[in-house]
Order: C-alpha cells, then sequence, then structure tokens
C-alpha cells in the first residue's frame, strides 16, 4: 500500500509516489533514479514552451497553447487500430477543432462549462487545420503538461515525460527539506536561487527569466567545488618552500650539443620557463603539452638535469609498466653521452623482490638518482626526502591523495611536471584546470610525413587486405586495434580475440599476434619485445598501446569500432604510427555502412591534437570529456566554459568562502565535491 503523503521522505523509493508501480520503478532506476531525492535531480532534458496562451482566431501553425472550452466531444472507432476523438475548443475570440488520434479515454474525462488548457500542434489534418493531441488539463490547477514552460525529460518505452512530470510534481512537495549545500551568504551575495527553489524552477519554470536563474544555480554548483578544490591546492602550494633547483648553463649546453637533432624553437621555449619554475621558491606545478611525437620526453630529461647535476633525485611515472620500461631505454640513450645513465634506476611492481632491493638501495645511495616507474613508486620504500622533481606522464592532474603521501615521506612538496599527448582545450585550462600552469608544444620536429586517415566501410574492407599484405609485403608492421578483449553477441567483430583468429586466417605468410590488459605483465613484455624486434608483423591489441608505445618500422593503424573511442583517444591511438621514415596510415573500420558520425568524418581530415582536443569539447560538451563535473544525477554539460559572467561570479564566490576561513568540514556535502574534484583526473 502507497504511504500518505504526509510521510513521504525524500530517501524514500521512487514507488511510494503515487502512481508509479513497480515497473516504472524499474524504468527509473534504469536512469540511476531511486529514490525521491534522485528524482528531484533528474533534471529535464529540454522544454517546450506552452506558456504563450492565444486567443483562438490568433493562432498560427505550430506549437500552440490556448485557454478554452470544450463542447460536441465524440469518439469513434474508425478501424481496428485507430480511434478517433474530437471536440470543438472555444474562447471569447472563436472555436476550433481538436482531434486526439487513439486516446479514446478522454471523452468520458472532458466536462463542458470547465477551462482547459490545451498544449499541442496546430497544424492540418484531413484538410482542415485542427489542434492534434494536445495535452488538456484544467485551467486553474497547477498544470504539468499545458500553460507553461513544460519539462521534457529522457524517456525511455515505460517513462514518457508526462509520467516524469507527474511523479517530479509530488516529489517537489518535499524539495524544501532539502539542506543546501552551500553557505547562505554566498547564496545572497552571488544572487542565486536556493536548491530548493532552483529544483522548483527547474522543473516547472514559471518563466523563462525563472529557468535562466535556476539553471544559473546549477551552473554554478558544477564550478564552484572545483575553483575552491583548485585555490585550496593552490594556497598549499604556495604555503610550501620548494626545493631550489639552480639552473647551470654549461650542462645544458654541452646536453644539447651532444643530442643527434636541433631542439624545435618550442622545445628550447617550455624547457627555459621549466628551469624557471625549478630555479624560484615555490614547487613547480606544470603541465607540458605536445602532440605524439612532438619530443616531450627530451624537455623531461632536460628538466631532470639540474636536479640529478645537485644530487637530487628524479622520479619518473608512467602509466603503465610497459611503457615505464620503454621510457628507460629513451631515457637511458639521451642521458648516454654525458655519462648520466648510470643514474638510472627501474622500479616497477612486477619486478622479483631481490632485483626491486637492489633498485631502492641503488636509488638510495647514489647521488641524483633518476628514478624510472609506476605509482607503485610511492609504496616501494623508496627515501624520497631528496626529491626534487616528479614528472608524471600522461596523466592532467596528481591525485590529492597521492601528493599528500608523497609529501609526508619526502617531508616537501617537490616540483611537479605533467607532460600529456592529450591537450586540455583551452576554456577547460582557464577554468577547471587554473591551477596548472600549462606549456605547449606546438611544432613538430622537422620530416615528419603526415599520416593519411581514412574510413573504411564494410565493403572496401577486402580492397584494404591488399593495400595491407603490400605494406607488409615491403617490410612494415601494423597495428590492429579493438575495443574489446572478448566477444560477446553485440560486439562478435570488434573483439581483440575475434579479429586476431580472423588476421591469423587471411594472413598465413605473417605472424600475428595478440596483447591485452588481461595477459601478465612478463607476457606483455614478452609480446611487445617481439614486435619491437619485428619478430610479429601484426599486432593486434585493446588500447593498451594507446600511449607511448614507440616503434618506427609500423607503418599501418587500424581501429575497429572507432564509434567507441573519443577523438583523444583515436588521435593517441594514431600517432602510434608515423614515427619512422615511412608513410604511414591509420585506417578507423566502420561496423556498418551507414553515415559515420561527424566526429570521425573530421577527425580524419585534422591531424593537429590541439585542435581536435577543440572540436571534441564543441561536439561533446564538457561533462562528457570531464565526467567529474556530474555532481548531481541528471546534471552535467551545464556549463558553458566561455561564459566569463558566471566564472568570474564562482571566483568571487571562492574569495568570499576562503575570506571568512571556515572550515570546510562545516559543509559536509561540499567538502565531499572538493575532495572529489582535486583526485586524479585524465581527460578521456
Ligand atoms: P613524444 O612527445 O610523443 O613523447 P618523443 O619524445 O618520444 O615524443 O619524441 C619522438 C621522437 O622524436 C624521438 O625519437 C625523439 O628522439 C625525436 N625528437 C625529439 N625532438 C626532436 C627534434 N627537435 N628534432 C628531431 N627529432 C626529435
Ligand atoms: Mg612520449
Amino acid at each position: 500500500m502507497k504511504q500518505n503523503k504526509q510521510a513521504l521522505k525524500l530517501s524514500d523509493p521512487v514507488s511510494n509516489l503515487t502512481g508509479i508501480g513497480p515497473k516504472v520503478a524499474e524504468a527509473f532506476a534504469k536512469k540511476d533514479v531511486n529514490t525521491i531525492n534522485d528524482l528531484l535531480f533528474f533534471l529535464p532534458r529540454k522544454y517546450q514552451d506552452y506558456s504563450q496562451i492565444v486567443p483562438i482566431v490568433k493562432l498560427r501553425p505550430g506549437q500552440v497553447t490556448i485557454k478554452a472550452t470544450l463542447s460536441n466531444v465524440t469518439s469513434r472507432r474508425v478501424r481496428r487500430g485507430l480511434s478517433i476523438t474530437q471536440a470543438l475548443a472555444s474562447d471569447e475570440s472563436g472555436s476550433v477543432r481538436v482531434v486526439w488520434f487513439n486516446q479514446p479515454y478522454r471523452a468520458a474525462t472532458l466536462k463542458p462549462a470547465m477551462e482547459y488548457y490545451l498544449s499541442g500542434n496546430f497544424k492540418l489534418s484531413s484538410q482542415h487545420l485542427a489542434l492534434i493531441n494536445p495535452s488538456c488539463e484544467v485551467a486553474g490547477d497547477m498544470t504539468l503538461s499545458s500553460g507553461r514552460i513544460v519539462p521534457i525529460y529522457s524517456e525511455s518505452k515505460l517513462l514518457s515525460s508526462w509520467l516524469v512530470r507527474k511523479a517530479v510534481a509530488q516529489a517537489l512537495a518535499l524539495a524544501p527539506r532539502i539542506r543546501d549545500y552551500l553557505p547562505a551568504y554566498l547564496l545572497k551575495n552571488a544572487q542565486l536561487d536556493s536548491l530548493a527553489e532552483a529544483l522548483t524552477q527547474i522543473h516547472f519554470p514559471d518563466s523563462n527569466a525563472e529557468l535562466d536563474k535556476a539553471r544559473r544555480r546549477f551552473q554554478f554548483d558544477e564550478l564552484f567545488p572545483q575553483l575552491l578544490a583548485n585555490e585550496l591546492s593552490n594556497q598549499e602550494r604556495r604555503s610550501q618552500a620548494a626545493i631550489v633547483v639552480d639552473f647551470k648553463p654549461d650542462l645544458a649546453k654541452s646536453f644539447v650539443a651532444k643530442l643527434p637533432f636541433k631542439l624545435t624553437d618550442d622545445q628550447r621555449r617550455v624547457i627555459w620557463q621549466i628551469y624557471q619554475d625549478m630555479g624560484g621558491q615555490l614547487p613547480m606545478n606544470r603541465l607540458v603539452e605536445g602532440d605524439v611525437g612532438s619530443g616531450k620526453t627530451v624537455v623531461a630529461v632536460m628538466s631532470a638535469l639540474m636536479a640529478m647535476a645537485k644530487g637530487y633525485k628524479v622520479a619518473f611515472i608512467a602509466p603503465t609498466e610497459l611503457l615505464a620500461r620503454q621510457h628507460v631505454a629513451t631515457i637511458s640513450a639521451l642521458l648516454k653521452p654525458l655519462g648520466l645513465d648510470e643514474h638510472l634506476v627501474v622500479l616497477t611492481g612486477s619486478m622479483k623482490a631481490v632485483s626491486k632491493r637492489a633498485a631502492i638501495a641503488k636509488a638510495n645511495k647514489i647521488s641524483g638518482a633518476f628514478i624510472v616507474g609506476t605509482h607503485s613508486l610511492f609504496t616501494s620504500g623508496v627515501n624520497w626526502s631528496d626529491l626534487a622533481l616528479l614528472i608524471i606522464d600522461e596523466q592532467h592532474r596528481f591525485g590529492v591523495d597521492q601528493r599528500m603521501s608523497l609529501q609526508k615521506q619526502a617531508g616537501h612538496l617537490p616540483h611537479f611536471l605533467s607532460i600529456t599527448a592529450t591537450p586540455i582545450p583551452r576554456s577547460l585550462a582557464l577554468t577547471i584546470f587554473n591551477d596548472l600552469d600549462i606549456s605547449r608544444l606546438k611544432q613538430m620536429p622537422k620530416g615528419r610525413k603526415p599520416i593519411t586517415s581514412k574510413l573504411v566501410a564494410p565493403s572496401e574492407q577486402v580492397r584494404l587486405r591488399q593495400h595491407l599484405e603490400s605494406e607488409l609485403n615491403a617490410g612494415r608492421q601494423l597495428y590492429v586495434v579493438c575495443p574489446y578483449i572478448h566477444a560477446s553477441e553485440s560486439r562478435e567483430n570488434i573483439a581483440a580475440e575475434t579479429i586476431f583468429e580472423q588476421y591469423r586466417a587471411q594472413f598465413k605468410k605473417h605472424t600475428v599476434a595478440l596483447i591485452h590488459s588481461q595477459l601478465s605483465s612478463e607476457e606483455q613484455a614478452k609480446v611487445m619485445n617481439d614486435f619491437i624486434k619485428n619478430k610479429i608483423n601484426i599486432l593486434v591489441a585493446t588500447t593498451i598501446i594507446e600511449v607511448g608505445v614507440d616503434v618506427a618500422n609500423a607503418s599501418v593503424m587500424i581501429i575497429y569500432g572507432p564509434e567507441r573511442f573519443g577523438l583523444a583517444q583515436l588521435h593517441q591511438l594514431r600517432g602510434r604510427v608515423g614515427r619512422g621514415q615511412y608513410q604511414s596510415y591509420c585506417y578507423l573500420m566502420l561496423s556498418d555502412s551507414l553515415s559515420p558520425p561527424e566526429r570521425l568524418r573530421r577527425f580524419i581530415d585534422i591531424d593537429d591534437g590541439f585542435e581536435l582536443s577543440e572540436l571534441d569539447l564543441s561536439l561533446r560538451g564538457p561533462g562528457a570529456i570531464y565526467g567529474k563535473l556530474q555532481h548531481g544525477k541528471g546534471i552535467g554539460n551545464m556549463l558553458t566554459l566561455d561564459d566569463h559572467e558566471l566564472i568570474t561570479l564562482v571566483k568571487s564566490a571562492v574569495e568570499q568562502f576562503i575570506e571568512k576561513n571556515e572550515p570546510l568540514a562545516k559543509y559536509p556535502k561540499l567538502s565531499a565535491e572538493v575532495a572529489a574534484a582535486q583526485q586524479l583526473t585524465n581527460l578521456n
């Protein structure tokens, strides 16, 4: 039995609301709406403005609302599966025909002499203009679907917007019980709606102005915890004394003189910025962005030089063991001419205990060790008290928890340098990531051949095979990337295991191997080594090879199920080829010949990662790219990051909050949001 309304609580299941049975509750659950509280935060996707009531004589075709009485109501079954209910709607100005298809129950509910709001499409029907299938509610009641700005929700088979409106209208009675998680003085100064008010108006706006005000509140809520988190960590950083690392011009000169290439101007500029940061009194917090192949490794190594020369430790964290090992090889080659390769220490989780102990001992013994590994470095037992520089590969933000734990071990905050091939779009950099200093490597080293990218329809796959054959016969290697490891019904033809078998059958003369995350790290390393040594011609993989893997002889990247990858990821994958002297290709294997999504069509024409990141943001919105923004259910993507007025508003609120100097713990929900905003961030 349903509880009566008096007894409803925010934490009750939605099925406690009138009109919601188990089936509908299940449909809600699919949208992550379980409780009444969840329902309140299940925000409309868009609105239909039925608030303008038009006199009947003035009706023009389109979506309209009238306020009228109904007469001559008839209902008849025209044939099986089609019934027509008609009525004459009249107001002081005139009359109009109303038609409902397949809604026979209407006739019984309509009462003469009652005034109704009717909202719907005014258009031609059987050669006469009529109001077709309008929603119809008694005028004077609080209407939900007519005579107002009507909310449209994300629907499903059992879940119509009409039904959601009915449920939300009941839930809104509880809105005043929701505790606002922002301090009242901030709301007042920023002239923002209370949460209860904003929820009421976002579901059932009284006017467009009220709707804008409610939206403002939710936009504010998306940005405030993030910018507060940034400011708090900036303050923390500014309160720490850095290890000052002096710049030694002679060392830089002799390193550069021994490089097998000339640094690009961008590389010089960025290295110079880093030297200035590290020579300063505050710990550096810098992100270096550069497309695949733009030469970020040498920038990282040059940053490390000065610290090593002063006898300080440097740590380099790679996202996977595979990459850590590859980096060791590259870094070692760069340090060798100066005899500094002796300082290199590798420390990964899968190493045998004996080797681990030896590595730790070496790191602690020698002066100026350069330690390369994965995140497990921080629990390894290395003495970090003389750690001057921490380099993080492919992670935009280093999690606060990790930073704190490291800081505790080290007794100080080291300089941070992040390097990444996934640039942060400008507007995100100015807002969400405004605690990072960003350097960009836009120039590519000379002599890079652009990669040819193509969409391949299923019908073109046979022709493609000839091209692959000729690349293989010329001695090149291929990558084949799939979004999944195992096949299942829906992903049969894009699973790595399936594709592996296909390629094995099709390219009998060549060696085909499979690599994915479910292999042990020794197995992975063996496959990768064989590929690097050209003992494997075709490597079928998952995105495990996304970042950093470097095989100059590979000239073709084939991607199955490209619809399932983000643009940044596709670009990363594409960057695995074109690393040597050979013309290289990237093929996106479409699952069907229907028109491919716009982003894929644009992708094949854009080879600049910075441009792609802006495109991705404009096509998908900040919520999709930067998931953390979604602080409540259904809220997300409300932000327009180039809304300078909003950003100014939020920044000023952050200042006010910090000035008040209240403990964050006084606001538990805000505190949790801030903590979430401070966690590790990777753009996807
Ligand atoms: P990424 O930015 O993708 O990490 P790497 O640092 O691996 O790029 O550099 C890619 C390749 O380009 C390496 O083989 C590196 O030695 C080479 N390289 C780096 N800088 C230059 C340069 N200025 N001129 C020519 N080659 C360079
Ligand atoms: Mg790299």
